[in-house]
């Protein structure tokens, strides 16, 4: 008789987005004139640039010829993407080779599949509050999760000690749900603590573009001794508008070795074995944001995001109302005021400001009593936003 992996009833309901989509269903329908303004959304709001929608097109069009038809790629990415990437790297002075970038469908599918290079036996270190996969992947792997709280004494950014001890260790930077940043130091020291315990840290890295201050490092390599114990899992969701396109790249150093074996070598082969490669199309669409214009274009959308990130904290500072990120992220953290729980400050702000946003609890029990905003709405919908929340708050 097959057995299931009984991991699957140790996860927790995700009903986070399920229990904000029906609170925000059953008030329409007793509002229906109301407009409702959306900050929850982890989804963008505008398209592709012109100089990735061009070379998509370009490529549909090599698909419809005999002389540049493409079939499979190979499993690790398309040369020319994966070259892209790493000039990328090198361009920002990071000593990334080729073939240790590899291409992917997604920070999603990465943060997933990459567990299968470590054994079932070992750890898996969160930093709370976090963006759920972490731990629901682990659940499913049947691993051992250290949950690791942080707060607003250490600005949701704690240092390692031995409450952190695990073989692998979850870092996000830009964070999701806090917009938290680690400085160049404090993630040194994550890196310095990894190498000592012979950890490795999955670098969640898939906000980078959103960093605007010099001295938080956009990619993990960029530190001493990162190359011996991380794995940077990138995406273009967020940095170009590719959620719905789907594209992300991990970098697997070579020099990444643990009881003999080389991870790199491993995830080639892992490729290898459980796909056949990123559709061309798409591959190509993404080596367009690397060149010159593509960096222009994209750094003109997130300029329209990070412009929405002012107009809230400019609402939430007149609020007088706490909050962390927005500078190098694109989500807003903020203390629910007056003592309000996640849940009570989402009814309150659905109910007198039609407003939706994400209860902190939903990202662990750490998140309990904030809340977060999302500034990837549209410009309209932020506007409002603001001048409802300066009004009322300030009341
Ligand atoms: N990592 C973090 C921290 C995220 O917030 C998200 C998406 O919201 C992802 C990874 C997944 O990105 P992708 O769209 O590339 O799967």
């Amino acid at each position: 008789m097959l057995k299931p992996n009984r991991n699957y009833a140790n996860l927790k309901d995700s009903y986070l987005f399920a229990r904000i989509a029906q609170k925000v269903a059953a008030y329409h329908e007793t509002h229906p004139d109301a407009r409702i303004l959306r900050l929850g959304i982890g989804d963008v709001s505008l398209p592709l640039c012109d100089a990735v929608i061009e070379a998509l097109h370009e490529a549909v069009d090599d698909q419809a010829t005999k002389e540049r038809f493409q079939g499979y790629q190979p499993e690790c990415g398309a040369p020319f993407l994966r070259a892209a990437i790493a000039d990328h790297y090198r361009s920002r002075g990071v000593g990334v080779d080729d073939d240790e970038v590899f291409v992917s469908s997604g920070a999603s599918d990465e943060l997933g599949d990459i567990l299968d290079l470590f054994d079932r036996s070992s750890s898996a270190l969160v930093i709370e509050p976090a963006y759920p996969a972490y731990v629901d992947a682990n659940v499913i792997a049947g691993r051992r999760i250290v949950h690791l709280p942080s707060g607003r004494e250490n600005g949701f950014l704690p240092e390692p000690s031995d409450d952190a001890l695990a073989d692998i260790l979850y870092v996000c930077s830009p964070n999701n749900p806090t917009g938290a940043v680690f400085g160049r130091d404090q993630l040194q020291r994550w890196v310095d603590f990894a190498n000592e315990h012979g950890s490795i840290i999955l670098f969640d890295a898939a906000y980078e573009a959103f960093i605007e201050d010099d001295d938080v490092p956009h990619s993990i390599m960029e530190l001493e001794g990162a190359k011996t114990c991380a794995i940077e899992i990138c995406s273009l969701s967020k940095t170009a508008g590719f959620t719905g396109t789907r594209l992300g790249y991990t970098v697997v150093p070579k020099t990444l070795v643990r009881e003999g074996m080389n991870l790199n070598d491993m995830w080639v082969r892992n490729r290898t074995t459980k796909t056949n490669g990123v559709s061309y199309v798409i591959q190509k669409g993404a080596a367009a944001i690397f060149t010159p214009e593509g960096q222009r274009q994209t750094q003109e959308v997130l300029r329209f995001y990070k412009d929405n990130a002012h107009i809230l904290m400019e609402a939430l500072d007149k609020a007088d109302i706490w909050y962390c990120g927005g500078k190098n992220a694109p989500y807003l953290w903020l203390r629910c005021p007056d003592g309000s729980d996640s849940w009570g400050f989402f009814d309150r702000l659905l109910n007198e400001l039609q407003i939706v946003g994400t209860p902190g609890s939903g990202f662990g029990s750490c998140g309990e009593g904030y809340f977060r905003f999302s500034t990837f709405g549209s410009r309209e919908d932020t506007l409002e936003a603001a001048c409802r929340i300066a009004d009322l708050l300030s009341r």
